[in-house]
């Protein structure tokens, strides 16, 4: 293993020659590294696969140079990193690799979640440097017991500082505008309350079908995929109180407790979710076929590509604010953003007419734009009134979410990373409507693939009384 100078930081990936590696984390890195170009990173890939030197070396290189890292920055780490073959779950052979990887190494967990677990196990063990930081990827824990098994796993390896629960969505630039948005105008701040805020939609509707993934999705579906970590991490994110300062404690904390006291729409997970699967359809010019005639699906695992559900927040600031969550797959348009609907003004001066529209603020994350509706005078008459748009491009992201993560990761700082209590508790908001739908309590409806998705979601139910 080539020397490393002080400054420089080991990344260990687990997993190397699998398809998070190739498509997300090293491209990532590279994007990282078009922008912070002094980073010194030393890259060791570990795998089962048998790979030779040059075509791991040709891997980084490719996916470094893909996303805009500087040729000589990218010879640079082609030059020192290295691939070990290696089989993770034979202690001696885990021993040998993380010995060679040094005191200060970075893991990277991108193995398949059950063996990463195992892996954890043989740290436990072995023990590692107090210095070693661990990466996990999504998801964390299948339910709130096995998340939960797994922090206390992790706990006996290194501190939680150090444990690195990656949620990518954290990195969404339109994600980290949010704090911009929210507590750097005067404007915008005063009225982020359930006082003038009637409802907020968080929404991931994806153009995308199965597209070859049924190995992971079949087994997640959309609930699961998307809204019990990304989208509720969007959430806390845009409901937290104000931090004092962007350290990682205060603004961790912030999100845990936000969510702590966020639990589904009047405790009730039949009336406060929806569920449904795409039917064969068309997505542009391509013909898709019915889930569950996609290659690898498990009709009898009765799995959701779309899915809704509302959630509120129980304190002073957001009772009687409904959030509603949604994301599928195969939908005719894509729909990626934060819509705030305003409640209407408590008066309006007699005289004034129009139509009967809520102000909205809409926060796309994809492109990052926000765009703010307000009814105001009409062009023309102005006893009229009419809705106006304000635009503003929030801006490209300066790399991608995975750099932004890892960037982070390197620095050891936990700040875009998710903490254990909070992986728990983003399980146990949807565990209810989890259990529901095993219990069947919740009709599976159909769309067609390219449509909009079934009618009359979106709608929120009465809230009813808490129940116990
Ligand atoms: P892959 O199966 O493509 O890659 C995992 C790699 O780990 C494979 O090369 C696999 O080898 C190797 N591996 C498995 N067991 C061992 C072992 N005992 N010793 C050494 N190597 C081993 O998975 P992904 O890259 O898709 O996913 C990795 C992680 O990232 C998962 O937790 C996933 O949920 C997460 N993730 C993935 C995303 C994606 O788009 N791919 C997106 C977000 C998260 P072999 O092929 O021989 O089994």
């Amino acid at each position: 293993m080539s020397q490393t100078q002080p400054e420089t930081t080991t990344l260990l990936i687990l997993g190397a020659s699998g398809d998070l590696t190739k498509r997300l984390l090293l491209p990532g890195l590279g994007s990282l590294l078009a922008v912070e170009t002094q980073r010194r990173v030393h890259v060791v890939g570990a795998d089962r696969a048998d790979l030779a030197p040059e075509e791991w070396a040709e891997t980084v290189r490719a996916a470094l140079t893909s996303t805009g890292a500087p040729a000589d920055v990218v010879e640079e780490i082609v030059s020192g990193t290295e691939y070990v073959r290696a089989d993770l779950l034979v202690p001696e052979e885990l021993d040998a690799l993380l010995t060679r990887a040094g005191e200060h190494a970075v893991l990277y967990f991108a193995l398949p979640p059950a063996v990463s677990v195992r892996v954890c196990e043989l740290l436990e063990q072995r023990g590692v440097s107090g210095q070693t930081r661990l990466a996990l990827e999504k998801p964390f824990g299948t339910d709130l017991p096995s998340a939960s098994a797994f922090n206390e796993q992790l706990l006996r390896v290194v501190d939680e500082n150090r444990i690195h629960r990656i949620d990518h969505f954290l990195g969404l630039s339109t994600v980290l505008n949010l704090l911009g948005v929210r507590f750097a105008n005067r404007l915008l701040q005063p009225v982020w309350s359930s006082e003038h805020i009637e409802k907020v939609v968080i929404s991931y509707d994806e153009d995308l079908a199965l597209e070859g993934r049924a190995g992971y999705y079949d087994k997640a579906g959309a609930l699961v995929d998307m809204i019990q970590s990304h989208l509720l991490q969007v959430l806390a994110f845009f409901a937290m109180e104000a931090p004092a300062s962007l350290e990682e404690d205060e603004v961790r904390s912030l999100k845990a407790q936000v969510l702590r006291a966020t639990t589904v729409w009047g405790g009730d997970p039949v009336t406060a979710s929806r569920r449904a699967r795409y039917t064969r359809g068309n997505l542009g010019e391509r013909v898709v076929p019915d889930y569950v005639a996609e290659e690898g699906v498990d009709p009898a695992l009765d799995t959701e590509t779309l899915a809704e559900i509302v959630v509120g927040i129980d304190n002073s600031r957001w009772r009687g604010t409904p959030f509603v969550l949604r994301s599928g797959k195969a939908l005719g348009a894509t729909a990626k953003r934060i819509e705030v609907v305003f409640r209407a003004p408590t008066h309006v001066p007699a005289g004034l007419h129009g139509q009967d529209v809520p102000d909205r603020l809409v926060l796309e994350l994809k492109p990052a734009e926000m765009v703010l509706s307000l009814s105001i005078n009409a062009e023309g008459d102005p006893f009229d009134l009419e809705q106006k748009e304000l635009r503003a491009t929030l801006g490209e992201s300066r790399m991608l979410p995975y750099g932004e993560v890892l960037g982070r990761i390197l620095d050891a700082d936990p700040l875009l990373s998710i903490r254990g209590d909070v992986a728990e508790d983003c399980w146990r908001i949807v565990e209810p409507v989890l259990t529901a739908w095993r219990e069947d309590r919740v009709p599976m409806q159909e769309y067609a693939a390219g449509s909009a998705g079934p009618a009359g979601w979106g709608v929120v139910p009465e809230r009813l009384p808490e129940r116990g």
